[in-house]
């Protein structure tokens, strides 16, 4: 399967913010971004003036590398979202969270996308008692996101989440660390997205 190879920290300085791909690390003072906000490569430390199109086709990459996509799925993640009712940025946000890894990360059964991804592939998360391996999964409101019981019983790294994050969950989640389940009670609104982007901007880069 394709996936983007780029290191993560080389991400977030081309994009000029933190995205957050690293889990923990991010958090701590050994991030890169922290110690070297400048663009990778030569001219990093320089300041480029961008078109329009830079602008929008930035804000664009800035998506894709936050939830680690990459350009065709995004591509169909945004037709998809065109032909929805509603807003199509918001609509597009609405997709990209919805996504199994994606939930499984705001859930807290993995400190960032990269690794919630890694957990739903090798086969620990089940969607309503069932095994999904498709990161890609878009789940409805209603569904238990949980964790396979053998899994939940051998792994360490579940084994320790029984006993809570401390992070806080987003609105449209509940979550049982307990039972090792999360409930999805809503869609998320683009007030529950936290994410500092300008989605209007990916609307007119796809309609040039
Ligand atoms: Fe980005 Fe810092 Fe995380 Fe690296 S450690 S991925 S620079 S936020």
């Amino acid at each position: 399967m394709a996936r983007n190879l780029e290191p993560s920290c080389r991400q977030c300085r081309r994009e000029g913010l933190k995205l957050y791909l690293k889990g923990d690390r991010c958090y701590s003072d050994k991030c890169s971004f922290n110690r070297r906000p400048v663009a990778p490569g030569q001219h990093g430390t320089s300041r480029r003036k961008l078109s329009e199109y830079g602008i929008q086709l930035r804000e664009k990459q800035k998506v894709r590398r936050i939830y680690g996509i990459l350009e065709k799925q995004f591509k169909n993640y945004f037709e998809m979202a065109d032909k929805m009712k509603g807003i199509t940025g918001e609509n597009l946000l609405q997709l990209l969270e919805r996504r199994l890894d994606n939930v499984v990360y705001r859930l807290g059964f993995a400190s960032s996308r990269a690794q919630a991804r890694q957990l739903v592939r090798h086969g620990h998360i089940t969607v309503n008692g069932r095994k999904v391996n498709i990161p890609s999964y878009i789940t409805n409101v209603g569904e238990v996101i949980g964790v396979r019981e053998r899994s939940a019983s051998e792994v360490e790294h579940f084994k320790a989440l029984k006993e809570g994050t401390g992070r806080t969950v987003v609105p449209w989640l509940s979550v049982d660390y307990e039972k090792l389940e999360g409930t999805i009670t809503a869609l998320p609104s683009r007030e529950d997205i936290d994410i500092e982007i300008q989605e209007h901007l990916i609307v007119e880069l796809y309609s040039r």
